[in-house]
């Protein structure tokens, strides 16, 4: 089999350090587990406004990310609505990548351009055309460091200095990275946006987002959008999502390793049209990847030969399951109607199980 990618050593520097932050660090209280404040109200302090157990959070949160204010919130789509209601009025202009998140997407559509707020694509790899549409005053852009699921990633530091620029705030969505890859706000981003339901938590088991702003003003508007929009985070997805983290560069290590691994496989085999991860040399964003992050993410995208049924090829799965979320602890793929990319999120399994349920589901194709 051809290895077609290889992980740089050089983009690994700097993890220990993270290691130890995401374990200890931010604590008030010496103890081996946050307590579950399940209270609605302590003192004079509802629990819509503020929750010791989310506090926590959020500081463990903000001391991994750097920045000046950390929200948690209900689940990702709230981080991204919360942050945009919160920045955003009518009349102001938004630009974004033409690839994000499916529900991102329809929020924009469905909501935001009918409040009138004009919502521009463009591509985000094209730093001329982003400075030309920035010609026209712009409150924000807002894009995925690496995008769910066609896995393009973003030169965040370029963009950054184009925004800069202009005055315009920018907001990054790192749910598939993670701040154990990459850390946007270290890179002048404004907020910086996960799905805690994926890696963050780690486990399926808890939806939750995170936001961080590296201004208070900023963050202080989140906030508000919070207390006001209500997408509050219960205590209880806190307490799972602070624990779930802890174990967070350990997992990714895994997940990454294997996603290059499945990749590696995958790129290889006659009935797979193309596959998007950016770990591979053959990938456009190869070098860019290298240069930016720690490792290539745990998540493959990949197109079929025209002649195989995705169908049949989802039905003779035996241990991958077929699933909405990612970033569990078991591999999961994913098929949807609207794209022929078929989006893997590779477990943490033995890698040779992983390729040999892929492998026999491909046989049977
Ligand atoms: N952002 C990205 C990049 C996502 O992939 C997702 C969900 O898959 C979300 C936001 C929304 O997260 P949630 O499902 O926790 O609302």
């Amino acid at each position: 089999m051809q290895h077609d990618a290889e992980i740089s050593t050089d983009t690994q520097h700097g993890l220990d350090e993270f290691m130890t932050k995401v374990v200890h660090g931010s604590e008030t209280l010496n103890a081996s587990a946050i307590p579950i404040y399940q209270a609605n109200s302590i003192d004079q302090t509802y629990a819509r406004h503020s929750n010791p157990t989310v506090a926590a959070l959020e500081a463990k949160i903000l001391h991994l990310e750097g920045g000046s204010t950390t929200i948690a919130v209900a689940s990702g789509m709230a981080a991204v609505s919360h942050t945009l209601f919160g920045n955003l009025k009518q009349g102001d202009r938004l630009i974004v990548h033409k690839h994000i998140f499916f529900g991102v997407r329809v929020l924009l559509e469905d909501y935001f351009r009918s409040f009138g707020i004009d919502v521009i694509a463009i591509d985000m790899h094209d730093l001329e055309l982003l400075s030309r549409c920035l010609e026209i005053p712009t409150q924000a852009i807002y894009f995925e460091t690496m995008s769910n699921p066609h896995l393009d990633v973003i030169d965040v530091p370029a963009v950054i200095e184009v925004a800069r620029r202009f005055g315009t705030l920018v907001f990054v969505d790192n749910t598939l990275l993670t701040p154990c890859i990459f850390r946007p706000i270290a890179h002048g981003a404004d907020v910086v946006i996960h799905s805690a339901t994926k890696y963050l938590g780690g486990h399926g088991d808890a939806l939750g987002g995170i936001v961080t702003a590296k201004d208070a003003s900023v963050g202080e508007k989140i906030r508000k959008a919070r207390r006001i929009l209500g997408g509050v985070l219960s205590p209880a997805n806190a307490y799972t999502l602070e624990r779930g983290l802890k174990t967070l560069p350990i997992r990714m290590e895994r997940h990454c390793d294997n996603a290059m691994k499945v990749a590696a496989f995958l790129s290889g085999h006659d009935k797979v049209r193309e596959v998007l991860y950016p770990g591979l040399r053959s990938s456009p964003d190869h070098n860019r990847s290298v240069a930016l992050m720690r490792y290539f993410g745990g998540m493959i995208s990949i197109q079929f030969q025209p002649e195989v049924k995705r169908e049949t090829f989802a039905k003779a799965l035996r241990m991958c399951r077929l699933g909405y979320s990612f970033g569990e602890p078991g591999t999961v793929v994913l098929l949807q109607n609207w794209t022929p990319v078929v989006r893997i999120s590779a477990g943490l399994e033995r890698p040779e199980d992983i390729i040999g349920d892929l492998s026999n589901a491909l046989a049977a194709c």
